[in-house]
């Protein structure tokens, strides 16, 4: 998401006649894209900044800005660091230029503003930092569900939907400059709505006419909330070709208990229901997921159930974190974080264990089965091998025989480890 997010900044800057460039010291300009999601993340960016503050010393006309999640959620006390020039939230970027403006005449400023209707309608994002191989796509911004330990909806604001004419706009640019692949974006895709005099589409729809129409690119999607996730999202997922069988489907817990404390709003017994109607109408759909250990409250036998539903659903890959209490969400503010951090450690540390198990069994299980891959570039352990994805989001190293990013090609699988297939090409 940060990425996209930056693309638009960089559109609207380019605009202005800025460029990028490759280092901070040919730079005049700083700006970090942040996230606000866990603790570790903000202080990576102090850490940043800190170095940042070394160079703005030495190199003297440097300006630093701060955008996006940690932006919204520090604001102003970035004012002491002594380091910060501008601090603009996700919902702030189209006043970049006049921001920028001020900063010139050496004044600190803020823009910290969130926005019910802000989508940056109009704006092409200018292509920086993704791979010439996949493209971002924003299709909402913010988030409604208020999850009680997620800052989110507090940073990046209510959700709103993108105008679907915007969003195929921009794919056609993608598809334009030679991208292959395209990844949909929101915090939560299923939930997209957009009516119109002309059309009234969801998110079903709006994946199949982005499908259709761009019947030779591959198409993704991230994230689906499990509560909201359709029978026709599966079934249309089923019947699309080009539409990559994978679904990232964070349960964050495996416990009602601690699921309801979450405000996730479903049960465990629905989200298994939705893992088996995948299962069922796409049985080779790869599924991963995001899981946290140490919520308040999480007791060793929630634990248990965490582990006991990695099992059931036999995850090929997942994200996996400790709690973080962040400051201003429900749970900061009723619930105590009580499960002490060697217990929180001890409990992840058995997540990606039991993750580990579950990556390398369905890794073994895709040994001698024939996929197709999209290059994405030259392998890091040998320039004698490339790499590239199945439709399933697993990674595969091939022998190169001549290969370009962008090749599609059908491979045999023939080992693997918990991370990573390898296979070689077969002819069709
Ligand atoms: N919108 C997405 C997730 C966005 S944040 C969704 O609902 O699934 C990405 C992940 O960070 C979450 O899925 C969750 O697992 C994790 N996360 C969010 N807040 C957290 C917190 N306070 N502590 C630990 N992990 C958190
Ligand atoms: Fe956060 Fe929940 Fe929204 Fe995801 S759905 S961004 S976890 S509030």
């Amino acid at each position: 998401m940060n990425i996209a997010d930056s693309e638009v900044v960089a559109a609207i800057l380019a605009k202005e006649g800025f460029t990028p460039v490759s280092t901070v010291s040919e730079a005049g300009l700083v700006l970090m894209n942040t996230c606000a999601v866990r603790e570790n993340a903000e202080k990576r960016i102090w850490n940043k900044l800190e170095n940042l503050k070394g160079i703005k010393r030495k190199q003297g006309d440097i300006k630093i800005g701060i955008l996006g999640c940690m932006a919204q959620h520090v604001g102003n006390k970035f004012k002491d660091s002594g380091a910060v020039d501008l601090v603009a939230g996700p919902d702030s970027y189209r006043h970049l230029p006049e921001l920028l403006e001020k900063i010139s005449k050496h004044e600190f400023v803020s823009d910290l503003e969130l926005s019910r209707t802000e989508t940056y309608e109009n704006i092409l994002p200018q292509r920086v930092e993704s791979s010439q191989i996949n493209g971002f796509v924003s299709i909402t911004r913010g988030c409604n569900n208020f999850c009680s330990y997620c800052i989110v909806p507090y940073t990046r604001g209510r959700e709103r939907s993108r105008n679907p004419e915007d969003i195929l706009n921009e794919v056609r640019d993608l598809y334009n400059t030679g991208h292959y692949e395209i990844t949909l974006l929101g915090q939560n895709v299923n939930s997209y709505r957009w009516n119109d005099e002309q059309q009234a589409m969801d998110f079903p729809d709006l994946l199949r006419k982005v499908a259709e129409t761009f019947a030779s690119m591959r198409i993704r999607f991230t994230t689906s909330h499990p509560k909201d996730i359709s029978d026709k999202l599966i079934e249309t997922m089923a019947t699309v070709p080009n539409i990559c069988n994978h679904i990232h489907l964070p349960v964050q817990s495996g416990s009602n208990a601690v699921l309801k404390a979450m405000n996730r709003k479903y049960t465990r017994e629905w989200y298994l229901d939705r893992a088996a109607k995948i299962r069922e109408l796409i049985p080779d759909c790869g599924l991963s997921t995001d899981i946290f250990s140490g919520f308040p409250g999480e007791t060793e036998a929630d634990h248990q159930q965490s582990l006991e539903l990695m099992k059931m659903v036999g995850y090929d890959s997942a994200f996996m974190f400790k709690y973080s209490e962040r400051p201003g969400t429900m749970a900061a503010a009723k619930l105590k974080d009580d499960v002490p951090e060697d217990v929180k450690t001890r409990r992840l540390n058995e997540l990606i264990a039991l993750q580990n198990e579950l990556s390398t069994a369905s890794n073994n299980r895709d040994i001698g089965k024939e996929f197709e891959i999209l290059i994405e570039g030259r392998s890091k352990r040998s320039d004698k091998e490339m790499f590239g994805r199945t439709c399933q989001n697993k990674m595969v190293i091939v022998p190169d025989r001549g290969f370009n990013p962008g090749d599609k090609l059908k491979v045999e699988i023939s080992n693997c480890t918990s991370a990573t297939l390898f296979g070689k090409e077969i002819s069709s």
